[in-house]
């Protein structure tokens, strides 16, 4: 039985237990919130890897991609790049790779962390169809639920399926003059490419209930792909992306009904000011499924900042109410991510998500904390509190001047020494605050 199974049965597992006590919220409330599809937690039955809850009331997660390219593919690079992920703090990790042994890969990546694994079981599939008939579009819609269940065999704790692409939006983006940025997910494009050159309808869409049924038996998380996510900013919240949405918040209700836990995917390129509206559709739709943002990014002109303008958006996704948020480095657009590319992403994820939770969870208790060791200059405290202590500390370090009372960016100009004296009995009032 699924999580969301036995949370419908009034079961409170061990799950729910743990994830409740690593968030601090009430068990039985939380239950109630997986038994309702608000909460998922990615515990597929065949693979134990760390626990932990997205959804409504809890913590922003935070996901890490890693993968080959069919131009990179180095499986020490990547469980590197796995381990590194999961040093600097994330919550999940996607492994997307499309080149080399994608299954010797993963089990690999698998081996090597301890954090729940996602992958886009359509990439091996389009993988071996290119390998085996020649192209990808020669693929037996077969070979698309094999390697879904081989995955789910293998532990895989979430995927993103792309069901949400059906014939009906194809004929929407013709009608919408395509694309000013085109199509940018790889799984959407090569499940319309295959579309198109088959006549046929999106067997993930058709035959829906058959994911949902392999899903649900090992207890995989659905996350229901954002094929067509806007990959411009000129076409962000257009028709096909909100069709997609819609049809996708659809499935999330019957994956539900029948018992296999789901969550949503959003964009992609947005600027900020449609960020909101995005996420009330969302949950308004789907009854509240967990939101999946992959970042978003929110202007289209600083390729090697894109962990920057991906964590604006990630941010305000956090605080308007998204749940979940995919990294983006700093080589997006550009190449595929270094080791010290999925440092940078993973930070400047985990910095937006805290500063949206700040804002929906009104979480301020480190942020206090923070300021006051900074007042007090008690660095040891500063560097505990860090999101990354490690940066801190070699900053500090490397930047000092032998005097370890304050730091080298005032110098001798210390605000904080200047005004200890003067304030320090009122301090006392402002530390009970
Ligand atoms: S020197 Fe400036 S930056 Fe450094 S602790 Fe003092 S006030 Fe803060």
């Amino acid at each position: 039985m699924t999580q969301l199974e036995r949370a419908l049965k009034s079961e409170i597992t061990e799950q729910v237990r743990k994830v409740a006590l690593d968030e601090g919220v009430d068990a039985q409330a939380l239950a109630e919130r997986v038994a309702a599809g608000k909460v998922v937690i990615p515990a597929n039955t065949n693979r134990k890897s760390r626990i932990l809850g997205i959804g409504g009331g809890l913590r922003t997660k935070v996901n890490a991609s890693i993968g080959t390219s069919t131009s990179i593919a180095d499986v020490k690079m990547e469980v590197e790049k796995a381990k590194i992920a999961e040093k600097y703090g994330a919550d999940t990790l996607m492994d997307l790779s499309v080149g080399g042994d994608i299954a010797g890969i993963r089990k690999t990546v698998m081996g090597a962390i301890d954090l729940p694994v996602g992958t886009v079981p359509l990439y091996e599939a389009f993988a071996m169809a290119i390998e085996k008939y020649g192209a990808a579009v020669k693929m037996p819609a077969e070979l698309l639920f094999e390697v879904t269940e081989r995955q789910c065999e293998e532990g895989v704790g979430f995927m993103a399926i792309h069901c949400g692409i059906n014939r009906r939006t194809v004929e929407m983006l013709r009608k919408q003059h395509y694309r000013y940025g085109g199509l940018v997910s790889k799984g959407g494009s090569y499940m319309v490419a295959w579309m198109e050159h088959n006549g046929r309808e999106n067997p993930l869409y058709e035959h829906f209930d058959r994911v949902v049924s392999i899903l649900k038996k090992h207890d995989t998380v659905l996350s229901l792909g954002n094929g067509f996510r806007a990959g411009a900013i000129h076409d962000s919240t257009d028709r096909v992306q909100i069709q997609e949405l819609l049809i996708n918040c659809e499935l999330a209700e019957i994956g539900r009904s029948a018992g296999c836990q789901t969550m949503v995917e959003g964009p992609g390129h947005i600027p900020i000011n449609e960020i909101e509206a995005n996420i009330i559709m969302e949950k308004k739709m789907s009854g509240g499924s967990p939101f999946y943002m992959l970042g978003p990014i929110t202007t289209d002109i600083a390729p090697g900042y894109d962990h920057i303008t991906a964590a604006i958006g990630a941010a305000l996704s956090s605080s308007y109410g998204a749940d979940f948020i995919c990294y983006v480095t700093p080589s997006e657009h550009l190449g595929l991510p270094y080791p010290e590319d999925v440092r940078e992403g993973v930070i400047a994820a985990r910095i937006a998500a805290h500063v949206g939770d700040m804002i929906k969870h009104k979480k301020m208790d480190a942020d206090k904390a923070m300021s006051k060791a900074r007042r007090d200059m008690r660095w040891d405290e500063q560097f505990r509190l860090a999101i990354d202590p490690e940066r801190a500390v070699e900053i500090k370090t490397k930047r000092g001047d032998g005097d370890e009372h304050s730091c080298t960016m005032c110098g001798k100009f210390c605000a904080n020494d200047m005004l200890r004296g003067i304030f320090e009995k009122d301090m006392a009032g402002s530390d009970k605050k």
